[in-house]
């Protein structure tokens, strides 16, 4: 690459965005709001193409970019039909019946010394070896305001206050991703982006360069730039088209490769979670809405079929379809680089990974936010794009892992699929990991890791992987004054649950569709 010639340090003036799918339109509207003067934002797309169309479930991030934005959640919640997120529940992966939850606030407080898991531990090791009463340590999940508050159908955001239990809540929303794409299109369009109607046909490079110039239309038109955003989707068409990086494929980690998904009306009131529900060959998902409910069966077609996914997804589906199904092909990998020359890929277009823990608009969030930290105002920098493909590569690949844990640990042997993902190799990195927590229950924080602790704590605990020892350093507490503050800690959680609106009195009073 020969970014650092002179031509290349020329100031981006024009920005040309490719795609006007939820990813397009973020990052419309994110660089509309920070555009330094004279910066013109042009966003090209194509309704004939039109866009993916699903994406209901997002992850607690998405709130700092509406912050970022300046919109109201409750505004933006009316709008998009939206409901309220505090994890996920997994029905069915430890085998029929059973279901855990995963829940996006804190499990009760850390100290300095450790983390507040290996209090629990402790207390569990009690209880079986009858130290404790046998119902002393109950579940983790009792001492997550999140866990308690969905299993109670309440909720209510996050006190700022920060000694208090309110404060350790996190949420995020269900929302129609199209509407929300729709929303930032006005907030984009208000602050002067150009929309433009049009298919790209083609992409004009400079010969000696290789920098994208310009992007042709069907009807002749050509749309020239300094940089070009690569929001069009699977189709991948500046930075896998015309630049070339190659696809780096994680079937073998993570075989689903198709979905089917369908609206049906929604049947009582909206609960504060995602369900997502194991099946032969994949899993189901059901997401509440305002006005809806999203349904959806991700598969692995190497070991189904269409027809049996089809039938399986209508035989469990609850409420009365309002359209059919439509089918959705994806493969599970990212872009070799998402920033080559003068051209990012954010969104689909520069990867994706299976919809099990909804990170795909956060990856897109993510993208955008480096790319502005990173603006190249004076040019491209080589040092900065490798650091940009870098970061980008890791994130994805932290989040593969612990998707591929969801899989890997679930203990269901009742079918090819799961059989092929329970004994699969698996990335050293989660290997390490898993071995770390099996030993001593350790999970080591990384501060890059989108999933923090508590979130490899809920799933690595809900799956069933039990620690065979806890941290040494616990067994200095007293065992009464163990007990005494755990039951307290358990009360005051319960409590506050139960001091919450339901989730539904709190969408009616703030943010519902009128
Ligand atoms: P798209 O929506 O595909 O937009 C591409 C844009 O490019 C469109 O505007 C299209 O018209 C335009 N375009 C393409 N080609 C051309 C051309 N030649 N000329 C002009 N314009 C063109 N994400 C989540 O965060 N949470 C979820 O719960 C979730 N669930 C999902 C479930 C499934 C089964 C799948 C497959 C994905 C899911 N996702 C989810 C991912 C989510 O759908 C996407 O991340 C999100 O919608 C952003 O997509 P995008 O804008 O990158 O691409």
């Amino acid at each position: 690459m020969s970014l650092n010639t002179a031509s290349d340090r020329a100031l981006v003036r024009n920005v040309v965005i490719v795609g006007g799918g939820t990813s397009g339109w973020m990052c419309a509207a994110a660089i509309a709001r920070m555009a330094p003067p004279g910066l013109t934002v042009t966003l090209v797309e194509s309704e004939e193409i039109g866009t993916i169309g699903v994406g209901e479930a997002t992850i607690p991030t998405l709130i700092e970019f509406n912050r970022f934005l300046g919109l109201n959640e409750n505004d933006v919640l009316r709008y998009c039909g939206g409901t309220f997120k505090l994890g996920i529940e997994f029905v069915d992966w430890l085998g029929a019946g059973e279901r855990y939850f995963h829940p996006f606030g804190l499990f009760g407080r850390d100290t300095p010394e450790f983390a507040f898991h290996q209090l629990w531990l402790r207390l569990k090791a009690m209880s079986e070896n009858g130290a404790a009463p046998a119902d002393t340590a109950g579940r983790i999940h009792d001492y997550n305001l999140c866990s308690v508050a969905a299993a109670r159908g309440r909720f209510s955001p996050p006190s700022m206050e920060s000694d208090t239990i309110l404060s350790t809540m996190r949420h995020a929303y269900h929302f129609d991703a199209n509407l929300y794409g729709q929303l930032l299109r006005g907030y984009a369009e208000q602050k002067n982006v150009r929309r433009v109607e049009g298919k790209v046909v083609d992409v004009a490079r400079d010969p000696e360069l290789g920098l994208i110039r310009s992007v042709s239309l069907s009807d002749g038109r050509a749309i020239a730039g300094d940089l070009f955003i690569d929001c069009s989707g699977f189709r991948s068409l500046l930075i896998g088209d015309a630049l070339g990086s190659d696809f780096i494929d994680w079937s073998h980690y993570l075989p689903c490769d198709r979905a089917l998904a369908f609206p049906t009306a929604r049947i009582g009131s909206a609960v504060p979670f995602t369900r997502a529900t194991a099946d032969r060959a994949g899993w189901r998902w059901q997401i509440p809405l305002q006005q809806r409910s999203g349904n959806g069966y991700v598969y692995a077609s190497d070991f189904i079929d269409e027809q049996e996914a089809l039938r399986q997804l209508l035989d469990s589906a609850e409420g009365t379809p309002l359209a059919d199904p439509r089918p959705l092909r994806f493969r599970t990998g990212h872009r070799r680089v998402f920033w080559e020359k003068n051209c990012i890929a954010i969104g689909l277009a520069g990867g994706f990974i299976e919809p099990l823990e909804s990170t795909s608009i956060h990856l897109a969030q993510v993208g955008i936010q480096r790319l502005i930290n990173l603006w190249p105002g004076r040019g491209v920098n080589a040092a900065e794009v490798a650091h940009y493909n870098r970061a980008m590569r890791m994130d994805y690949e932290r989040i593969r892992d612990f998707i591929v844990l969801h899989y890997h640990a679930a203990q269901r042997s009742d079918s090819e699929f799961w059989r092929y993902v329970g004994n699969m190799e698996i990335p050293d990195t989660l290997a390490s990991r898993l071995d770390m927590f099996r030993a001593n229950g350790r999970i080591i924080p990384d501060p890059e890791d989108l999933f923090t602790e508590h979130s490899w704590l809920a799933v690595m605990l809900g799956q069933g992987i039990k620690p065979r020892n806890y941290d040494a350093l616990v067994s200095r507490i007293p065992e009464r004054a163990l007990i005494y503050n755990m039951r307290q800690l358990k009360d005051a959680v319960e409590k506050t649950a139960m001091s919450l609106p339901t989730h539904q009195d709190y969408i009616d009073r703030h943010c519902a569709v009128r």
